[in-house]
């Protein structure tokens, strides 16, 4: 029954190119997910349903152009901040946008997963593994490397979306 299934609002954040709308795409055509209800039609907000540890979650993903927009809206259970790993100002981005929401207290009683694309243009890297990591874990934020491009880890970030969600809620 619908009626116990708990939805999740997770602000998406990058900047133009990083493979955002890539990603959600991938992400309505994961194995782990079940086929979302297509008569509830939200415009704008795209959303999948997980199984998880034998308890269904639904996750809403919506673009979220800036701090601003977050301040407004206090209703996201997480952020995912994303840049790509062949573009040095999208790492610069998120590093600006963790320290705005960090100064605006919204990184408080939130998951925050910071997510680096397109690793399969492993030639063309300008920001390292190393780099992600240090740069997350500044701000307490949970850190994964895909590929929506060769679809690397890309199942293993919704679960893990939906497992740091969790985390948070037990714990408020
Ligand atoms: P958005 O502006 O953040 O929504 O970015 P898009 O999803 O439109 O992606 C921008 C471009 O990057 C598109 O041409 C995608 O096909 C490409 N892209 C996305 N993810 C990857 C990836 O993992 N690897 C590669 N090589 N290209 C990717």
């Amino acid at each position: 029954p619908d009626h116990d299934v708990m939805t999740y609002r997770v602000a998406v954040l990058g900047a133009q190119g990083v493979g955002k709308s890539a990603l959600i795409s991938q992400f309505m055509t994961s194995e782990c997910i079940n086929a979302y209800d297509r008569q509830r039609d939200i415009p704008k907000e795209q959303s999948v349903s997980i199984m998880l540890n034998g308890e269904e979650s639904e996750l809403q993903f919506i673009y979220v152009g800036g701090v601003k927009e977050l301040e407004k809206d206090p209703s996201f259970a997480a952020l995912v901040m994303m840049y790509s790993v062949v573009d040095k100002a999208s790492f610069q981005k998120v590093e600006q946008d963790l320290q705005r929401m960090q100064e605006h207290g919204l990184l408080r009683n939130r998951a925050v997963i910071m997510v680096a694309n397109k690793v399969d243009l492993a030639r063309s890297r300008a920001i390292s593994t190393q780099d992600g990591k240090c740069l997350a874990c500044t701000y307490k934020a949970k850190f994964i490397e895909i590929s929506v491009g060769i679809n690397h880890n890309v199942d293993e970030l919704l679960v893990g979306i939906l497992t740091q969600i969790r985390i948070k809620a037990s714990l408020t």
